[in-house]
């Protein structure tokens, strides 16, 4: 017997109300990245009273791994459940913080989570309800805001998958077409030698000199690197006082680009910068890589499952309230920064005379981001797609007190749980039917590289 998308999304909405208030409460105890002891409890509770088979995942604290099934191919469905520090915010259309400089769910992730879970549970469901062979695993990814499961990538958690989803919390519905960009983040350490700056100058050697001609020396580097790299630093050390000569001096820097390789090669540079600046000042340089990630690589075999399947689960119809609220709550943005959510990702800005989409989209190929998500990692170690739910109305970015308060309402709960239906019908598929897995892996064969993460550069 085979399940289609309707019979899958019905799974769904069997357990809506418990979905919901899991979903409300996770919005209700916001917890920022490494703290989220809690809300991991909560997903990891609910997927073992489901009789999900938990692993923790020591590497990383508040992750794990749960997985129901057996034999044929194993698919992995992500959540996410860190909130952002300092975006505390109250379910309403005017700036109100709930705790005065508390954290808020401002990125949805009490709904990435929630509704990635509700896939997972109800993808796991159909395949005992069908006979099917098959695995599916839920990965509970925290700090997503913060360094991300680069260590559950690195320790090879993702390796035995055949296939990956994801979804985020959005303006619009579309599978995610568009790529994200890669980075690499590394603290740079001069050591020099510290003397009186006035009394005896020619005995001191300035690790300070040395961070700033590397600065300089990637001013320079700028003009030469390939279009759409980015160099960005501060310096977290520069000594104590100016009548001593500085003994150490630490440089914070992000480098990016539109592929991991080329965050390869312009690493490879700011380096060498760094090597330079010491011999000029004859200090000693030494780094160290903190994080990284590496872009998204859209699986297009994966993303057109998944619009496929947006078009047989009937979009949640909004209730004149929910409508009203997001009209009020969209109008607290100008139109100018409306409009760059939607062109960011190739959508029409003509969407913006509703409030809220209520129809299938499918934007952003060949765009690309500029900023970083952790699933790209994943991304290149196998085959994934993602798709954006519109939870927040039209024109609302993420991290954003409108995004935290959207997350909070009703309509994104429902939202939530057509992207959960989604992803199960889309996880289904590619479980039950050979010929897409097949496609989605030659698809990704056609882009593998040698390393795992930015961080191994
Ligand atoms: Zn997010």
């Amino acid at each position: 017997m085979s399940m289609d998308s309707i019979r899958i999304a019905a799974l769904v909405e069997a357990r809506a109300a418990e979905y919901d208030a899991l979903a409300l409460d996770i919005w209700d105890h916001p917890e920022p990245a490494f703290q989220e002891a809690r809300s991991s409890a909560l997903h990891r509770d609910l997927l073992a009273s489901r009789a999900f088979r938990v692993t923790d995942c020591p590497e990383m604290a508040h992750s794990f791994m749960a997985e129901k099934g057996s034999g044929g191919p194993i698919l992995g469905i992500m959540g996410e459940y860190d909130a952002l520090p300092g975006m505390s915010q109250a379910c309403s259309t005017s700036r109100q913080a709930l705790v005065e400089g508390g954290p808020g769910h401002a990125c949805g992730h009490n709904l990435l989570g929630v509704g990635s879970l509700a896939a997972a549970l109800a993808l796991a469901e159909a395949l005992e309800l069908s006979g099917q062979p098959g695995r599916v695993r839920y990965y509970g990814c925290p700090a997503e805001e913060a360094l991300g499961r680069i260590p559950l990538v690195r320790a090879g958690r993702f390796d035995d998958l055949d296939a990956s989803l994801s979804w985020h919390p959005a303006d619009v519905n579309t599978p995610h077409h568009y790529r994200t960009s890669a980075n690499v983040a590394l603290v740079v350490r001069f050591a020099g030698r510290a003397s009186h700056a006035a009394m005896a100058p020619q005995a001191g050697r300035s690790a300070l000199d040395a961070a700033q001609l590397m600065n300089l020396g990637i001013e320079f580097l700028r003009e030469h690197v390939e279009p759409g790299t980015l160099l960005h630093y501060v310096i977290t050390d520069g000594g104590r006082r100016p009548n001593i000569v500085p003994e150490a001096a630490a440089v914070s820097l992000y480098v990016r680009a539109p592929r991991a390789e080329g965050v390869r090669a312009a690493l490879k540079r700011v380096l060498d910068c760094a090597k330079g600046a010491a011999t000029m000042t004859g200090t000693k340089a030494s780094w160290e890589i903190t994080h990284g990630k590496c872009d998204f690589i859209p699986n297009e075999a994966i993303h057109g499952a998944i619009h496929e399947t947006m078009g047989q689960i009937p979009l949640p119809r909004p209730a004149a309230e929910e409508k009203t609220f997001a009209k009020a709550l969209a109008a607290t943005v100008g139109r100018k920064d409306r409009e760059a959510t939607l062109t960011m990702i190739g959508a029409p800005t003509a969407l913006l005379s509703k409030a809220i989409h209520g129809e299938i989209g499918d934007f952003g190929r060949g765009y690309r981001i500029g900023g970083s998500l952790d699933v790209g990692d994943v991304s290149y170690i196998v085959p994934t797609g993602q798709m954006n739910a519109a939870t927040w109305p039209l024109g609302v970015g993420a991290h954003t007190w409108q995004s935290c308060s959207a997350s909070g309402s009703t309509w994104a709960r429902r939202q939530a749980r057509w992207a959960a239906a989604v992803l199960a019908a889309t996880g289904y598929r590619l479980l039950t039917e050979p010929r897409l897995l097949g496609a989605a892996q030659a698809e990704h064969r056609a882009t593998r590289t040698p390393w795992r993460s930015t961080m191994d550069l």
